[in-house]
């Protein structure tokens, strides 16, 4: 029986490696000076590199992915899945991972099982507060030897030491690219927009205050400038009548 059910799967071998998206949880090390990740479920007490290798948490006679267990890494195909996952409650504090699989996997209907991977690029998504993260903070939580790493903003992370995305990439040895996974908003869809900053250190604009994200029709900040430099040169002219009614005036500098 087990023979037959061996053969009655395809045996696929790709060209390259192939592309998968995963959350996992953001993780640095008590020295400061490296940067991991750990899975969901299973083996999420162990925390990994960049390049890893799965090991099965159950037996150490096979190695993942074994079809008859459960073990290995898992992701998913595409990337709508995986954004959708990390909306759940529990995972509000993962990281997007972009993977390419090498060596042995097990194909599902919406990604893979499988033994190594390498991470190509980190995507960060939202704050708790649903403002584009911009730096990882300490969470709080750890494992022996890390300290967990949350997303966030720079409003909600105050006054936290946070890691910026550079300093991720580096700790996790300079190749693997740290980006925000909030893409900008499509034009015509101003209301999204106010959800982006595309760059950290970007001058955001204030939620709910006056001036929202440009929209059409609204001045631009070159023109909101140039209406600053007129308002400024017409308090310098007052200053200056001021200064001249108080000093030529005889009558006013007696009494
Ligand atoms: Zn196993
Ligand atoms: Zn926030």
């Amino acid at each position: 029986m087990r023979s037959l059910l061996r053969r009655s799967l395809p045996v696929e071998e790709p060209a390259g490696p192939l592309t998968g998206y995963k959350l996992a949880y953001p993780f640095l090390s008590a020295d400061d000076r490296w940067a991991g990740f750990a899975g969901l479920s299973i083996g999420g007490q162990h925390v990994y590199g960049p390049l890893a290798e799965a090991a099965c948490v159950w037996s150490r006679r096979h190695t993942p992915p074994k079809r008859t267990c459960s073990c290995g890494f898992y992701c998913f195909h595409a990337l709508a899945p995986a954004r959708a996952m990390a909306c759940e409650t529990r995972y509000r504090p993962t990281v997007l991972l972009e993977v390419a699989v090498t060596g042995n996997f097990i194909r599902y209907q919406d990604g893979l099982r499988y033994g190594r991977q390498r991470v190509r690029t980190v995507r960060v998504g939202r704050c708790r507060c649903g403002r584009p993260a911009t730096v990882l903070v300490d969470s709080g939580s750890g494992l022996a030897g890390w300290r967990q790493l949350e997303p966030t903003c720079a409003g909600c992370g105050g006054w936290s030491a946070g890691l910026t995305f550079r300093a991720l990439a580096e700790r996790l040895g300079g190749t693997i690219s740290v980006v925000s996974d909030c893409e900008p908003a499509p034009a015509g869809r101003p209301a999204d927009a106010s959800l982006c900053v595309p760059e950290p250190g970007a001058v955001e604009p204030r939620a709910g205050g006056p001036r929202g994200p440009a929209r059409a029709g609204e001045p631009s900040l070159a023109v909101v400038a140039a209406e600053v430099a007129l308002l400024q040169a017409r308090l310098d002219e007052l200053q200056r009548d001021l200064a001249r009614l108080s000093g030529d005036d005889p009558s006013g500098a007696a009494r």
